[in-house]
């Protein structure tokens, strides 16, 4: 199954959208506000509690003051 380039979701088969950039990078993202996250407004998932590399990152910060 595809996942999210931008927010690690997996994506149903027949949704989402497919993005080829000039240099040959395929990017799937699962909605419009990750292909916006990424491509327009050059954010990092890591920032966002929202996207599996964000929870992944909350959790080490998480258990860090344990
Ligand atoms: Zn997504």
């Amino acid at each position: 199954m595809v996942v999210c380039t931008f927010c690690g979701k997996e994506i149903t088969y027949g949704r989402g959208i497919k993005f080829v950039k000039k240099d040959g990078r395929v990017f799937d993202f699962c909605a419009t506000k990750c292909e916006k996250n990424l491509l327009k407004h050059h954010r990092k998932p890591a920032k966002f509690k929202w996207t599996v590399d964000g929870r992944k990152k909350d959790s080490k910060r998480i258990n860090k003051n344990d």
